[in-house]
């Protein structure tokens, strides 16, 4: 099976980082805040 590297695949789709807490961010298409929704509540105060 000629399958492609699957590590080249999921480069493609680097794991958002929270830059605050380091907390992974649920990849969300419409949202384009960089941190993650616990810390954006905070900031909302
Ligand atoms: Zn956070």
């Amino acid at each position: 099976m000629a399958l492609e590297n699957p590590v080249k695949f999921f480069r493609n789709l680097p794991k958002k980082k929270c830059p605050e807490c380091g907390e992974h961010i649920q990849e969300q298409a419409e949202s384009y805040f960089m941190e993650c929704e616990r810390c954006l509540a905070k900031k909302a105060e």
